[in-house]
């Protein structure tokens, strides 16, 4: 085994390899949560679109029905006008205007009704929507406070695993660290392996020139494989 004071890239790299591993299953809930929540999220949206376009009918509605209760008056006070016209001509005027003010009441009162017509109709399809979003949205649920508890406990153990890593990494010379960090950094899952039983590099497994094998075993110094570039360290015989 290993001496506990400092540590090897091995060991490094085991650590980082679970790190990566567990980054993975965490970048995996997101789609998992958004995939989940997607009917229902999907029916919340159109129950707030049809909230929106009912106020702007009530709007309007109530618009045309102030516009008709103004048109009514006007209505009324012509029909008053009408008893004391002084002559003929003044009557055919204020009949005329009585005539377009009426036909434009008509025309409101139409509209008013097919609005209000529309208006009954999207309640109806907005208490459907909202009772199909709930059920959707109570289905998932459960589903989704486990997921998000399960995103809880991975974010705990990443933690852990994190701090495991900077405590382990501290027990390693800085000149290998540096070494290590510079070929993990090139993107490779791999920066270390170790010389299989024959003599070869464990990664590519091109031959290790028998020398460079001893001073491998022997530990002496960091030796990176001529053909592939990974950091080599002995065997499982000699080392961790
Ligand atoms: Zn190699």
């Amino acid at each position: 085994m290993m001496d506990e004071s400092s540590g090897t890239l091995k060991g490094l790299q085991d650590i980082d390899l679970l790190l990566e591993k567990a980054r993975a299953r965490m970048e995996e809930f997101d789609p998992l949560l958004a995939d989940l929540e997607k009917p229902a999220l999907a029916l919340e949206e159109e129950v707030a679109t049809l909230k929106n376009r009912l106020q702007e009918m009530k709007l309007e509605e109530r618009r045309l029905e102030h516009s008709a209760d103004a048109r009514r008056s006007r209505t009324r006070m012509l029909q008053e006008r009408l008893k004391s016209v002084r002559n003929l001509r003044e009557e055919a005027a204020v009949q005329a205007e009585l005539d377009l003010v009426r036909r434009a009441l008509e025309g409101e009162e139409h509209e008013a009704l097919a609005l209000l017509d529309h208006i009954r109709k999207a309640e109806v399809r907005l208490e459907e929507l909202q009772l199909a979003a709930k059920v959707a949205r109570d289905e998932v649920e459960p589903r989704r406070i486990e997921l998000l508890k399960e995103r809880e406990v991975l974010a705990e153990e990443l933690a852990i695993l994190e701090d495991r890593r900077k405590v382990y990494a501290a027990r390693i010379p800085a000149g290998e660290l540096r070494s290590y960090e510079r070929i993990r950094g090139g993107h490779r899952t791999l920066a270390v392996a170790s010389l299989t039983p024959d003599g070869a590099c464990g990664y590519c497994f091109n031959m290790v020139p028998i020398q460079i094998q001893n001073e491998i075993r022997r530990g002496a110094a960091l030796i990176s494989c001529e053909a592939c570039g990974i950091l080599l360290g002995p065997g499982e015989e000699g080392a961790p």
